[in-house]
């Protein structure tokens, strides 16, 4: 069976295009009363950008905190928040900032109209009611999270997406200044997430035609982003993270992905920075873009944290192991359909103490 893939309805993109947020979101108010939410990473509360947002009557900016990557107990917690607010729902859910509060906007619309905890929908396709109509408006590039069909969070159990139909925005809105203040650090951490989902996707072995067009613009985008020097790289990330996303959600990504996950969950390192510290030890897996990355890593000057599982005890190990183990797509897609012959625990164990 082939996946029948649902994308973003809408996409708005250029410079300055955020100036058309109080436009799209004035066609989905019905009357006086409706109104909007806008959850806002904080680290823009005292910047210019708050200015900016298009607050009518009874709209409502929410800042959310993304110190750590987004949990179930808080998205639960912005939904009751909302429902407290008002009798009716909001007519939409605006998330600006980077991938965390794209995700936590996605998970909060969905958790408006279905009932119970977002921790009961972690998996594939649980989801059973539409979402309140949501817009996603990044302020960092590389994760894809604007156009994927998952919003990722760890519950109490698992660090799993939400992954339906219903979690895919309604609306984006593609603006490169935006991303422009991003601290370089995370903007390279972030890019890299982009161009390992390219790498995975494209040296993948469910690669098809779809996912290899996309998946190769944005490498090459990522290219010229990190390795020359570049004018409007930041339109050009922009697209990159796009391009990304869309060729992984017609593929699969891999090795890095599926360690990274284990480094997340047991140390809470966050995703793109996970990657990095995971993919400069897959030279065996992944040669040239390895070569690649290191290229990149130091033209921006990237010092990434060493000797992360020094501190990491048995018990920890085998759990991040585990963790990694359970995303079976990924290794398949990596390895092919006989991974579990080659990669074996003791295998992941060395990876994970070289790190
Ligand atoms: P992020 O959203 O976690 O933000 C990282 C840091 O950058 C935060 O401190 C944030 O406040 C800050 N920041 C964001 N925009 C800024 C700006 N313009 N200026 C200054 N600071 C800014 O980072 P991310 O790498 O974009 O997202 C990672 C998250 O995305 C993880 O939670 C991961 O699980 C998720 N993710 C989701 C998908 C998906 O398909 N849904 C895919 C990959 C990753
Ligand atoms: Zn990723």
């Amino acid at each position: 069976m082939f996946r029948n893939f649902k994308m973003v309805s809408y996409v708005v993109f250029g410079r300055g295009c955020f100036n058309q947020l109080d436009d799209i979101l004035s066609q989905k108010r019905q009357s006086e009363d409706d109104f909007s939410v806008f959850l806002v990473d904080d680290v823009f509360q005292d910047g210019s950008l708050t200015s900016r947002v298009p607050v009518r009557n009874r709209d409502k900016i929410i800042w959310v905190n993304v110190d750590d990557e987004p949990k179930t107990t808080y998205v639960d917690a912005l939904a009751k928040h909302i429902k407290d607010l008002s009798a009716e729902l909001p007519a939409s859910v605006v998330g600006i900032g980077g991938g965390s509060t794209m995700d936590i906007a996605k998970a909060v619309s969905l958790m408006l109209t279905n009932p119970g905890s977002s921790a009961d929908y972690q998996g594939w396709d649980l989801i059973k009611n539409p979402a309140v109509h949501h817009v996603g408006i990044p302020t960092l590039s590389g994760t894809g999270a604007e156009v994927s069909r998952t919003t990722v969070l760890s519950g109490p159990e698992k660090k799993l997406g939400i992954n339906s139909d219903f979690t895919v925005f309604d609306q984006i809105v593609l603006d490169p200044e935006l991303i422009a203040g991003a601290p370089m650090d995370q903007r390279f951490y972030t890019g890299m997430d982009c161009y390992i989902h390219c790498v995975e996707s494209l040296n993948g072995t469910y690669l098809n035609a779809f996912s290899k067009a996309y998946g190769e613009k944005a490498m090459d985008l990522c290219k010229t982003v990190f390795l020359d020097d570049c004018p409007d790289s930041d339109d050009k990330l922009m697209m990159a993270s796009y391009c990304g996303g869309m060729s992984i959600a017609y593929s699969q990504v891999g090795i890095c992905h599926a360690l990274s996950y284990g480094l997340g969950f047991v140390l809470g390192i966050h995703h793109g920075i996970g990657n990095c510290i995971v993919f400069d030890y897959l030279e065996d897996y992944y040669p040239e873009a390895v070569y690649e990355f290191r290229e990149m890593m130091k033209k921006h000057d990237i010092r990434l944290p060493r000797n992360v599982t020094d501190q990491v005890d048995e018990n920890e190990l085998e759990k991040m192991i585990d963790v990694a183990l359970v995303l079976e797509p990924l290794w398949e897609n990596a390895l092919g359909a006989d991974w579990k012959r080659t990669m074996t625990r003791e295998k992941i164990r060395s990876l994970y103490r070289r790190m």
